[in-house]
């Protein structure tokens, strides 16, 4: 069994209150709050070793690049990846997923393909419409059914040669529906050549992830998703797939040698890590997980489950009550709407006054809630500090929402 009360007392920003009431904090597939350990992490960065990386000789600066780079064998470890040169720091998924849809672009021409699928976050979604303007290839989506389960058979009609790239979430973000994406990249591996693209933004925060055993090309997520800071996030990418690609931002750091009469480039990680990085927040992204580690999956997954499992239960004993993906199979959010309720932000704003954090509205993932036909959800998500108490004073809080907008 977790121990619940020691988990929450290393996060000390649980233990307020919030409009006179003690915090719920149940946004978390937005950001989740950070631990002591990582604050510490933070702190003590800047306060014992702060200095720039890679490129001093004198003590700090090169204990600052043991750190950071210490921190990067860790999150290799953590996704079990070959190299640890194939772990790159990005400030996030978004960055990640530009960086590859810009780097790409000499490996895409017009008349191919790229497939991502309707559950996507707006993420996934706009950095390959704009790899598609800019060289004429097209953008095709894996529909899904009122379930929120994606049609697979239409990748056996549409991949093809020309499919170059294949790009899909392994959790959504706006329904928590855990994707097949084992039998998505089996099917992708079978009939075309395209490069794998998997947004673990909801997965790595939950999920023992092994990119190896998944054998996608690329994995990218957010550090500020499982307990690191904000402006943190990892690149995964297969070696070979790496050195084939073109930089994405030009600057120091990215050169081997540079002249006015050209520039060749370092070799990887540091090839797509122009520029200083946020080194005191990749050191203490190590230090997330870290904790995510001490816990262990295994608990993880089955407190968040349970979580799950009894918000789903009690959230669907109130009338007019509607979840999103509800016969899905699905982990860590449970997403809805209440009949006759108002827009989602009315109720938003009611919980709030009860001291409950939850997000509502379309969670950067407009096409969903235009194929339900809806402006938004309420969306309430889980983390290893949430406890049974305060499902029920979320599912009180929108029997008391109801009673008042209705
Ligand atoms: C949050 C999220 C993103 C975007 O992540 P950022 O941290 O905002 O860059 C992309 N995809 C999914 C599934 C997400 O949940």
């Amino acid at each position: 069994m977790l121990d619940l009360q020691n988990i929450r007392s290393q996060f000390p920003i649980l233990s307020q209150t919030v409009n006179g009431k003690p915090l719920v904090y149940l946004d978390n597939a937005a950001t989740s709050q950070k631990p002591l350990s990582v604050l510490e992490a933070l702190e003590k960065y800047y306060r014992e070793t702060n200095a720039n990386v890679h490129r001093g000789i004198h003590t700090l600066s090169q204990l600052a690049t043991e750190e950071m780079e210490a921190s990067r064998r860790k999150i290799q470890k953590f996704i079990n990846a070959e190299h640890d040169y194939e772990v790159i720091f990005t400030k996030g998924t978004t960055e990640g997923i530009n960086l590859l849809a810009y780097s790409l672009s000499n490996q895409i021409k017009s008349g191919d393909e790229i497939i991502i699928s309707y559950l996507e976050h707006h993420s996934n979604i706009v950095p390959w419409q704009m790899l598609c303007e800019r060289t004429g290839a097209t953008l095709k989506v894996i529909p899904m059914d009122e379930n929120g389960i994606l049609q697979l058979d239409f990748l056996d009609n549409n991949l093809s040669e020309k499919t170059k790239i294949v790009s899909v979430n392994q959790v959504s973000n706006a329904l928590g529906i855990i994707n097949p994406i084992e039998e998505i990249i089996s099917k992708t591996r079978k009939n075309s050549n395209a490069l794998i693209v998997i947004d673990g933004a909801q997965s790595a925060p939950h999920f023992k992830i092994d990119v190896q055993k998944m054998d996608c090309d690329f994995f990218v997520f957010s550090g500020h998703k499982m307990y690191a800071p904000m402006g943190t996030g990892i690149l995964y990418g297969k070696e070979k797939h790496l050195e084939d690609m073109q930089p994405f931002h030009g600057g120091g750091e990215m050169i081997a040698t540079c002249s006015f009469d050209g520039t060749t480039y370092a070799g990887l990680p540091f090839k797509f890590e122009a520029g200083t990085p946020n080194v005191g927040g990749n050191i203490a992204l190590g230090a997330a997980v870290d904790f995510i580690e001490s816990i262990g999956h295994e608990q993880l997954q089955n407190h968040e489950n349970s979580l799950l499992d009894r918000a789903q239960k009690k959230l669907l004993e109130i009338e007019g009550l509607k979840i999103y993906g509800e016969k899905a199979k699905r982990t860590g959010v449970v997403s809805f709407t209440l009949e006759n309720a108002g827009i989602a932000s009315d109720a938003g704003m009611i919980l709030d006054k009860l001291g409950i954090a939850v997000r509502t509205g379309h969670h950067c993932t407009q096409p969903i809630m235009a194929y339900f036909n809806i402006a938004g959800t309420i969306r309430a998500s889980f983390a290893v500090y949430n406890s049974m108490d305060e499902i029920e004073i979320l599912a009180e809080g929108v029997r008391k929402a109801q009673r008042m907008l209705g």
